[in-house]
């Protein structure tokens, strides 16, 4: 089975002003098609095609890296589509209990997402994972890794993600990554973050 692309949940212009529907067409007509091609190219001939997307990252060391840019660059742009809606929705009940206990208030939280995606080096995420602990964290990762990969840094099950590469936002806002990641708080779809929290909670 080769892995697909999935199709967007909303036009390319739905998150405008805060993503405009240029940088959409381009992020996921070719840079996340590009993800998907060149993993179905590095898994030929292993046993990766019989897995989740999911489980070939967390056992990402077994594999050559070009399945780690790849395989983390399909699964990451795949959850960061639908942790967007045109005009976001709101964060409310066990999940904005959770976020206000882990990091004090939701705009400590805020401040600390924004400030792991704005200090990233050069390209990669920011998240909010659900750890082994089953506590929420924000980190970050480099180049296309994840939270769920068993070289990473942060490890747990990611419920949000910010793709912070150039390529996500240059068209756009050009140098101004803090801008891009202002705006992008008016379309996370917190009832998909809250979805995913839930399942990473059982
Ligand atoms: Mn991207």
């Amino acid at each position: 089975m080769a892995f697909e692309l999935p199709k967007l949940p909303y036009p390319f212009a739905a998150l405008e002003p805060s993503i405009d529907a240029r940088t959409m067409e381009i992020h996921h007509g070719k840079h996340h098609q590009g993800y998907v091609t060149n993993l179905n190219n590095a898994i030929s001939g292993t046993d990766a095609g019989n897995l989740s997307i999911e489980d070939i990252c967390k056992q990402i060391s077994r594999y050559p890296v070009a399945v780690r840019n790849n395989g983390g660059g399909h699964f990451n742009h795949s959850l960061f589509w639908t942790v967007m809606k045109p005009g976001g929705s709101p964060l409310s009940g066990t999940l904005k209990e959770a976020i206000t206990s882990a990091f004090g208030t939701v705009d400590e939280f805020r401040n600390k997402f924004a400030a792991a995606g704005a200090s990233r080096f050069g390209s990669g995420w920011a998240w909010l994972v659900v750890g082994q602990d089953k506590k929420l964290a924000v980190g970050s990762t480099p180049n296309q890794d994840n939270p769920l990969m068993d070289i990473a840094e942060i490890k747990g099950i990611p419920v949000l993600g910010l793709d912070v590469w150039e390529h996500a936002y240059y068209l756009n806002y050009q140098n101004r990554r803090p801008d891009y990641i202002s705006a992008w708080w008016n379309v996370v779809h917190w009832d998909e973050v809250a979805r995913r929290f839930a399942a990473a909670m059982k």
